[in-house]
């Protein structure tokens, strides 16, 4: 089976695109790590997709923020006025659909997909002690996880913790043989908001037949995604790291 692994769209409906357009005719199913809204200005276009086209995804924290699920307590100023303004924004239905979304991990095909770790949806695994810290709780071969919106992720094996690096700045794709005997977690990076210092969209496929990730990472129209950012009435500087990539 081959998937198109995503994760952290955050309403960014020119990032989706582009992903879409890249990877045409390459993977059988989509599947998501969460965060769907949150930060971008087409909450409803990218609910309404994900509803139609996507196999299986788990939620994130911002889902569950914009659902009414959380207290926005640990949110900052602008990640809770972009939440406020999703929630105000979403259809019924689509707020719906938000509430029920399920809590990770889910099981699909002999691997997993987690929002932040696997024992904790809201838990950022970004350095190596983070992700030696819940080796315990990896307990099959492969997790796709989110969240951090770092493309990459880790490798666990009897040496130790390695960092899985993201793809070069100036390449399009890298690939990951998966070993026996090593277990994963591999973040395909976000769709729609990247922080890895490299403003491309990010995703993966995984071919679970070969055993084989390729991420990847695709340019798409960052000045339209800004624009409506702006038009929509969001803080600017959720506009601003869009060109960044942090
Ligand atoms: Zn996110």
């Amino acid at each position: 089976m081959r998937y198109l692994i995503l994760s952290d769209i955050h309403a960014n409906w020119e990032g989706l695109e582009a992903v879409l357009a890249s990877a045409r005719g390459e993977y059988d199913e989509i599947l998501c790590c969460g965060d769907l809204v949150g930060y971008g200005a087409d909450p409803n276009r990218v609910i309404d997709w994900v509803r139609e086209n996507i196999a299986a995804v788990v939620r994130g924290n911002h889902d569950k923020a914009c659902a009414g699920l959380d207290d926005l307590e640990w949110f900052n100023p602008v990640a809770r006025a972009s939440a406020l303004w999703t929630q105000a924004s979403l259809s019924h239905e689509n707020l719906q659909y938000l509430v029920n979304l399920p809590q990770g991990p889910c099981p699909c095909n002999g691997f997993e997909l987690i929002h932040g770790s696997p024992e904790d949806e809201d838990e950022y695994l970004i350095s190596i002690e983070d992700a030696r810290l819940v080796s315990a709780s990896v307990r099959i071969p492969l997790f796709f996880f989110g969240h951090t919106h770092l493309q990459g992720g880790f490798a666990l094996q009897a040496a130790g913790v390695r960092r899985l690096t993201k793809v070069p700045l100036k390449e399009m794709e890298m690939s990951l043989a998966l070993e026996p005997g090593v277990r994963y977690l591999v973040n395909p990076g976000s769709v729609g908001q990247p922080r890895d210092g490299d403003c491309r969209a990010a995703y993966v496929l995984y071919d679970s037949a070969q055993g084989l990730v390729r991420y990847r990472r695709v340019p798409y129209d960052i000045a339209g995604a800004q624009r409506r950012i702006i038009e929509a009435g969001l803080p600017p500087l959720l506009a601003a790291r869009l060109s960044a990539g942090v």
